[in-house]
């Protein structure tokens, strides 16, 4: 029995030693893999991956990137792309549909000619393309027989 202790008080100096060893080397490991991780992570997210890199060696990794994680941004440099792109081709459309919708409105279905929406007349060949209404002075279709925004008959003529 007193042989087993003896030769495992031997033993065990050696043991931790290679403990602390291993320990120290895990640590060093898991920095490293850390500080990797939150330069590619800050580099994706357009942050500032080299402070945060020095940080994370300087102050061992686990505090950092706990910090790191909470502060962030949410969204990657590509997904920011991505939904920028996206606003970008929404906004052309809308513009696409707003230039369909004018030059649909905005010609004279007689002669062609660019025409703004409120004109009463066409300029280029004197056709009437709206009324206006004598009672609230809106400018409408000029066949209409009541005015749709305040309800005016017309009669005959006008
Ligand atoms: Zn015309
Ligand atoms: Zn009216």
């Amino acid at each position: 029995m007193g042989k087993i202790l003896d030769s495992l008080s031997i033993f065990l100096p050696v043991l931790s030693k290679t403990e602390i060893y291993l320990i120290v080397l895990a640590f060093v490991i898991l920095n490293f893999a850390i500080a990797l991780f939150i330069y590619n992570d800050s580099k994706n997210r357009g942050g500032k991956s080299i402070g945060w890199v020095i940080s994370s060696i300087l102050l061992g990794g686990i505090i950092p990137l706990i910090f790191y994680l909470m502060v962030r941004s949410p969204y990657t440099l590509d997904e920011i792309r991505e939904d920028n792109e996206r606003k970008e081709v929404l906004s052309l459309q809308k513009k696409y549909y707003q230039l369909m919708i004018s030059k649909e409105v905005y010609k004279c279905p007689i002669c062609g000619e660019e025409v703004k929406s409120d004109y009463l007349f066409c300029p280029h060949c004197f056709t009437q393309l709206r009324k206006k209404c004598p009672k609230c002075g809106a400018i409408i279709e000029k066949d209409a027989k009541i005015c749709p925004y305040c309800g005016f008959i017309f009669e005959g003529k006008e």
